[in-house]
């Protein structure tokens, strides 16, 4: 690579693009510390592919200014910047193996001996075997990791990875995704990852920024991210999130207590917003796995403390790993619950008056109203 091989983390400060007067990424501030595995996360067209090629420099940013480490790269070309880039097209040379694929942009800055970097790379990404095979000999995957391998040879300090495993169908892809990860944590240099896959997002990256409109709706690392969704976007593009209308009646304890379809119910203040914590309406989030079932008739063997709204089943489908239950209830249109491990004889029926219930501490709330639109 080049002499701007500084080190340090990817700093973006009030970075922005517009086309027009349409506006593809509005002013966003990001840091992706040095070594982690980063994801821009985000469905189609909401600006995650600008910001990665304005990292790369194949974009100008309108307004704003990229860091790498301490040196402002805004004006330099992507050549002249320590970053390389790996797209969902491979773009292998056909006509070369994998070999002087990989080989190729070392040659390029005129290195005579690749031999033991070569053989490092093949070895890194598993294909010591194809080094002799041309492009067209591979799988899908096997090409990816040799883009991979080529892009990573000239030791950049970041690597951009543009939607890599689009291609791939999704058994490879969750292979990939487990490989991809070992060869960051094998070399630790930080690997941007853009893509609208939030399973993918989740499996490999450090932290994730969800993108939407243009803008970063959250910030965080996945665990967090999906325990704690502070906008709907969010609760709902991790996974799905039942999000129940409900009223705070009591503020100030190190729970609020709301009240839903005429039952109340009890949120941790903290897994809460500034806004929701003065009171006022609320969305109750709490995900389908964490609730537990009961048949309305046992309802009084469920443990005191815990969360609990009345309901009917509407729907059950059993999906192997879980069932699957759509739940009519008073307190929200209609509820999912998740149930892991349950007998067959113990599956509760359409029709069936049950209680959902769930510990306070897997609840959070939201305020609807500050969502960015
Ligand atoms: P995808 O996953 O579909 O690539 P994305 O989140 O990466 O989506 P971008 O490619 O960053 O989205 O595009 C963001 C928005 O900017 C889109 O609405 C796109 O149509 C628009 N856009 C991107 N490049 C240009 C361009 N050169 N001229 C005009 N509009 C553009």
């Amino acid at each position: 690579m080049t002499d701007t091989n500084t080190g340090g983390d990817v700093r973006l400060t009030g970075i922005s693009k517009t086309y027009g007067s349409f506006t593809a990424v509005h002013p966003l501030d990001l840091t992706v510390p040095q070594g982690s595995f980063f994801a821009l996360l985000g469905a189609s067209g909401c600006g995650k592919t600008t910001t990665l090629r304005m990292i790369a420099g194949l974009e100008e940013p309108t307004t704003g200014t990229v860091f790498l480490g301490d040196k402002d790269v805004t004006d330099l070309p992507p050549y002249k910047r320590p970053v390389n880039t790996v797209f969902q097209s491979y773009a292998l040379f056909p006509h070369l193996d994998i070999y002087e694929n990989i080989a190729f942009g070392l040659r390029r800055r005129g290195v005579k001996s690749v031999k033991k970097q070569v053989g490092d790379m093949l070895d890194l990404v598993q294909l010591g075997d194809k080094a002799k095979h041309k492009p067209h000999q591979l799988s899908g995957g096997q090409q990816q990791r040799v883009a991979v391998a080529r892009a990573l040879i000239n030791h950049p300090q970041v690597l951009l990875l543009d939607e890599p495993l689009g291609a791939l169908d999704l058994k490879l892809r969750r292979q990939m995704q487990l490989e991809l990860k070992r060869i960051q944590t094998e070399v630790g240099i930080t690997f941007v990852h853009v893509t609208h896959d939030q399973e993918e997002a989740m499996t490999m990256a450090d932290q994730v920024a969800v993108m939407n409109g243009g803008r970063v709706e959250q910030l965080g690392a996945p665990a967090d991210l999906y325990e704690n969704p502070r906008t709907t976007f969010v609760a709902n593009f991790l996974g799905t999130s039942n999000l129940i209308e409900a009223e705070v009646v009591e503020t100030g304890g190190t729970d609020l207590v709301v009240t839903a379809g005429g039952g109340k119910l009890r949120l941790p203040a903290d897994r809460c917003s500034a806004a929701v914590r003065t009171g006022g309406k609320v969305l109750v989030g709490v995900r389908p796995e964490k609730i537990s079932l009961a048949h309305a008739d046992d309802a009084g063997e469920i443990a005191e403390g815990r969360n609990r709204v009345t309901g009917r089943i509407v729907d059950s489908s059993f999906i192997g790993v879980s069932t699957q239950y759509a739940v009519n209830s008073p307190a929200g249109a209609e509820l999912q619950v998740y149930e892991q491990n349950i007998e067959r004889d113990t599956r509760l029926a359409p029709g069936a008056e049950v209680v959902l219930h769930w510990n306070p501490a897997h609840t959070f709330g939201l305020d609807a109203t500050q969502d960015i639109d």
